[in-house]
């Protein structure tokens, strides 16, 4: 088993990190405190190929393989959460169903442009009485002609208004599909973006569905085989989430790191003390072994070898530690960590998010516990 990055990864990882470091990471507190939607950001990863990088190249991706994905998004994590977030929405949620379950129709007028970063993507699976089981969803869409008329609302988009499709998973009949709905049809109305704990420059949106028409060429994939669909894109999207909670645990490390260098106390510098030093070394440890974990998973799924146990896994691991190592993080700053003078409060707040989107902790030990128990 080779555990080093091949050249090419090794080049990517090279471009992106020198991109976070210019472009993403400096803007990240300024997105934070106005919740200002990254644009200017998002443009240029356009341009870059970053919003179409694992999708085909017939399809105006860049081809890169899913460890090239999450190599990407481990970067934007250590810069900023909200715009990792958009990302990861974009990229494994949107592009990652067009290019599963797309027709070659669909994805010349969809997967193109959004692979381009001409216009976003977002999926939206939840609902106010569907979460964890989606089984509860009540928007509907129902044969109108030749197409269908989709009724209902879901809640929690990300990127929702932003974005220019939305994948929408509705009830047919006794089951479900998806639909593909442009954000400007009549009859979509996105709410106000939600007041979110942290990741305020990802925005989040409520939207009600009043009797949207598309043509019978928006169904996405197999009618009737919603939630297979769903289950096999979330198995890619977790890998995401994984890979952007590793990119914050590391930025939440070195932030601590940096600090017990320099901050005194008792006539040592703090990571002199054994206690604090111990805590870096756990952190250091965790992440070191979900970084396999994440890389692991998105190498199976381009190996084309079942990965739904492994992404779950990485998954549940990676962001519970992103978690934990920003909240030693703060712990090492003492009171400053508290502040918002240091990243790793935002950092904590961004991370606190990821053990519930696409999936919470318990929906992952669920998966893994059905393939081992
Ligand atoms: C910032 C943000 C962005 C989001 N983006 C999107 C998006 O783009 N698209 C989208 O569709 N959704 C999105 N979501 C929604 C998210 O995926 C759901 O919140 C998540 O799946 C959990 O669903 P729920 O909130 O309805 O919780 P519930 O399903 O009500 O669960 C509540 C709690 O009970 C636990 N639980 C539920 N069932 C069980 C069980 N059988 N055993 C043990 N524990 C259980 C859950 O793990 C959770 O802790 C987003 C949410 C947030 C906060």
């Amino acid at each position: 088993m080779d555990f080093n990055l091949n050249e090419e990864h090794r080049m990517l990882q090279g471009i992106v990190r020198e991109f976070v470091e210019k472009e993403v990471a400096p803007r990240a507190r300024h997105v934070d405190e106005t919740g200002e939607f990254p644009w200017d950001t998002l443009r240029a990863m356009g341009k870059l190929g970053f919003l179409g990088l694992n999708v085909p190249e017939q399809y105006g991706g860049a081809g890169a393989d899913a460890l090239s994905a999450a190599l990407l998004l481990e970067e934007i994590g250590r810069g900023c959460g909200s715009t990792g977030l958009i990302v990861a929405a974009h990229l494994g949620l949107a592009c990652g169903p067009l290019a599963l379950f797309g027709a070659e129709a669909q994805k010349k007028r969809w997967l193109v442009p959004m692979a381009q970063g001409q216009i976003l993507g977002c999926l939206g699976l939840t609902e106010a009485g569907a979460g964890c089981d989606l089984r509860g969803i009540r928007t509907t869409a129902v044969r109108d002609g030749d197409g269908w008329r989709i009724d209902g609302s879901k809640m929690w988009l990300t990127n929702g208004a932003e974005a220019g499709l939305a994948i929408l998973l509705c009830r047919t009949g006794d089951g479900f599909s998806h639909f593909l709905i442009p954000t400007d049809a009549p009859g979509v109305g996105f709410g106000p973006p939600e007041q979110k704990m942290g990741l305020h420059g990802s925005h989040t949106y409520a939207v009600s569905l009043d009797d949207v028409r598309v043509p019978g060429e928006n169904l996405l994939g197999v009618e009737g085989r919603g939630l297979a669909q769903t289950l096999q894109v979330l198995d890619g999207g977790r890998v995401g989430i994984a890979s952007l909670s590793l990119g914050l645990a590391q930025a939440a490390y070195a932030a601590a790191r940096t600090y017990a260098r320099t901050r005194q106390t008792f006539g040592h510098a703090l990571n002199e003390h054994q206690a604090i030093a111990f805590m870096l070394a756990d952190m250091v440890t965790e992440i070191e072994a979900a970084r396999w974990l994440v890389y692991r998973a998105a190498t199976l799924r381009d190996q084309g070898r079942p990965y739904t146990k492994e992404a779950a896994i990485a998954k549940l691991f990676t962001t519970e530690m992103a978690e934990r190592v920003a909240r030693n993080a703060i712990q090492i700053h003492g009171g400053y960590g508290y502040s918002q003078e240091y990243p790793v409060e935002r950092i904590y707040r961004d991370a606190r998010l990821m053990t519930i989107g696409e999936g919470t902790s318990e929906m992952q030990r669920l998966v893994i516990a059905r393939h081992v128990a």
